[in-house]
């Protein structure tokens, strides 16, 4: 995909383009935010644009090289990600300093062909701190014709000698309605579409997984039931709970996290909406229900915490629905 195919990102792929037609592009950019918005495209778009033989500077998606970035092929691209890293390492988490060194001497011959090299290091943060200290010097003194993108969904936890002597972009969630051509456009149906773009936060990433493991119905009917929460009867609410913890066995904490998510987008949509209502109508009832629904969204995040510290299941989602069923406070 070329830089001007990208879309959702208007802003960082006009500034870009922009650096490119100009020659000004920086020798060093972290490319940070949320999964599945099109960072790591953009990196790609970026390695067209640098080794393009027909639209230098551009990018024009057809010709042998840009074909070959596409793929992943090209002699003057360099990819080192996890899927490099479990080549050598098949369970490895992190980006060693191996493939850094590598990475270094690859940039520093001069191009295969054409004109620049292109190094994509991805996810950045999973660089070791070893790794990181020894990419310093190639951000520090980069070989003229190369260019290095850091790919992060935190770029923070990169040093900050990183981050010093490289340009950062941010890259922020989709836009919904891109979001729901770009399903559609993959095969989606519009109905399924529009419910999946509710949940998924403007991440491709995180549309494409609910979309694989069926998640968009689980995840209205949980909506559903959480609406209704204060009308719901104390035995059926417990049966909810049980629900939610589900059985023992593999997949359990997938399914924890699921449902979390799931309650959080709810709680944040809540929390919006009575956030909205309170500055067009400030007053003490619309400033409780602005409260109720700050306090519930932390409920929800607390369970998340005490659930990440093994807290035991089932009791959790027992507290959990229990005091989110709690009415709010009459002018509290
Ligand atoms: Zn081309």
């Amino acid at each position: 995909m070329t830089l001007d195919q990208i879309r959702g990102q208007d802003r960082v792929i006009e500034r870009l383009s922009a650096a490119l037609a100009r020659n000004r592009l920086p020798h060093g950019l972290i490319f940070g935010g949320p999964p599945g918005v099109g960072k790591r495209t953009t990196a790609l778009a970026i390695a067209m644009a640098q080794l393009c033989a027909d639209e230098p500077g551009r990018g024009c998606g057809r010709c042998l090289e840009c074909s070959q970035v596409a793929a992943g092929t090209h002699p003057d691209l360099f990819i080192e990600d996890l899927a490099a890293a479990r080549r050598e390492r098949p369970a490895a988490s992190t980006l060693s300093i191996d493939q850094i060194r590598r990475l270094r001497s690859q940039l520093a011959l001069t191009p295969a062909r054409g004109r620049a090299k292109v190094g994509i290091i991805e996810p950045a943060e999973r660089l070791t701190a070893d790794a990181q200290n020894a990419l310093l010097k190639t951000l520090e003194e980069p070989p003229g014709h190369a260019t290095l993108l850091l790919v992060t969904t935190a770029p923070r936890e990169l040093l900050a000698t990183i981050r010093s002597r490289a340009q950062t972009w941010s890259f922020g969630p989709l836009p919904d309605p891109i979001m729901k051509e770009l399903l559609v456009e993959g095969g989606c149906a519009p109905d399924s579409a529009s419910q999946t773009v509710r949940f998924a936060e403007g991440s491709l990433e995180r549309a494409r997984e609910m979309l694989d493991e069926d998640a968009v119905a689980a995840a209205t009917a949980l909506e559903e039931q959480l609406e209704n929460i204060e009308r719901t009867g104390i035995p059926d609410l417990l049966d909810l709970a049980a629900e939610l913890a589900g059985a023992r066995g593999a997949g359990r904490r997938d399914r924890q996290t699921a449902h979390l998510t799931a309650m959080q987008l709810w709680g944040r949509r809540r929390l919006r909406a009575a956030a909205e209502t309170h500055s067009s109508d400030p007053g003490p009832a619309s400033r409780a229900t602005l409260l109720h629904a700050r306090r519930r969204l932390g409920l929800i995040h607390a369970t998340s915490r005490a659930l990440e510290r093994n807290a035991n299941i089932e009791l959790a989602w027992d507290r959990l629905l229990l005091e989110l069923r709690t009415p709010r406070e009459i002018g509290g």
